[in-house]
């Protein structure tokens, strides 16, 4: 596949939208994961685009196939139908090893033995790396990261809900890992390639990504790749401040009835629902919502759920 740089420099103006929704597969699709994907799905669809699913299934020890099978399964009972096959980053590694060998061609990419406790005793605020490695001489034989030295650069986007948002990579980041110390390619390089290949035009995720963004960008911009948009959705809490991120008893979807469990997400995302709706099927439901979806209605505050 096409892994070059893109040379028009015009940026998505001409593509037709296509949007994606990328579930890691460790678990069973559960309400805030469902809220994602309705979001993505509407917005995808409401722009007359593509909807792609893409299957996170990169880390291969949290992977589950029961979890891949179920996730399509309840997407499905959702009506919630994807466009072309699904993709999956199981059968991407190739792509990411080509991409890993053109950065390490222009840019300082270096093996890291630290271990996640080391580095949280070397820095100053316990996350960001602070090069330790840099410098060090690390035999091949020793289980080492890779990773790739920032530049004192400041990375800005607009984000189409929560507005500009910079970082700058340096201070704020650090050198990040592009493949991990157990072999797997890290997520900040995958998915920056699986965009690249979806060709996707903007990137509808939960707002605990925001602050990857910029890390992500840069690497487009490293790899001659065009920006997609992006829209960081709120995330969905328990009362306890967490986020939802499994299924649990508050969280578990009940689809015997996708119809109400719809209407639950199109709540939470503060869309327009008319009495009629309320009563209509589940094609009914999505087709109306589709029509009035308004990015401009979402909320921005993470959204708590009452248990
Ligand atoms: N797989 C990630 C998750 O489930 C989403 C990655 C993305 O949308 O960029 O949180």
């Amino acid at each position: 596949m096409d892994l070059s740089g893109d040379v028009s420099g015009v940026k998505n103006l001409n593509l037709a939208y296509r949007g994606r929704f990328a579930p890691s597969p460790t678990g069973k699709l559960h309400l805030g994961s469902l809220f994602t994907a309705v979001a993505s799905y509407l917005r995808a669809k409401s722009r007359n685009g593509q909807w792609l699913l893409r299957i996170d299934d990169l880390d291969g020890t949290r992977a589950r196939s029961e979890s891949i099978d179920s996730i399509l399964i309840d997407l499905e009972k959702m009506g919630l139908c994807w466009d072309e096959s699904v993709y999956y980053q199981s059968q991407h590694l190739q792509d990411y090893e080509r991409a890993l060998n053109i950065l390490r061609q222009r840019e300082n990419i270096y093996p890291c033995i630290c271990s996640r406790s080391d580095i949280q005793n070397l820095s100053t605020d316990g996350l960001k790396y602070p090069g330790t490695c840099r410098t060090k001489n690390i035999s091949s034989s020793e289980l080492q990261a890779l990773r790739i030295q920032v530049p004192n650069v400041t990375i800005r986007f607009k984000d189409l809900l929560h507005g500009h948002f910079e970082q700058n990579l340096s201070l704020d980041i650090g050198d990040f890992v592009l493949r991990r110390r157990d072999g797997f390619y890290a997520y900040q390089l995958a998915v920056v390639v699986d965009d690249r290949l979806q060709h996707i035009t903007e990137v509808v995720r939960g707002s605990d990504l925001l602050d990857n963004t910029p890390r992500q960008i840069w690497l487009q911009q490293l790899l001659g790749y065009t920006t997609p948009d992006y829209l960081h959705i709120p995330l969905l809490m328990k009362n306890n401040k967490n986020k939802i991120s499994k299924s649990t008893s508050e969280t578990l979807l009940d689809l015997n009835s996708p119809r109400q469990l719809a209407i639950k997400i199109l709540r939470l995302l503060n869309q327009p629902i008319s009495a009629d709706l309320e009563e209509g099927t589940l094609e009914e439901i999505w087709r109306e919502a589709t029509l009035h979806f308004d990015i401009n209605r979402l909320p921005q505050s993470p959204i708590t759920i009452p248990s």
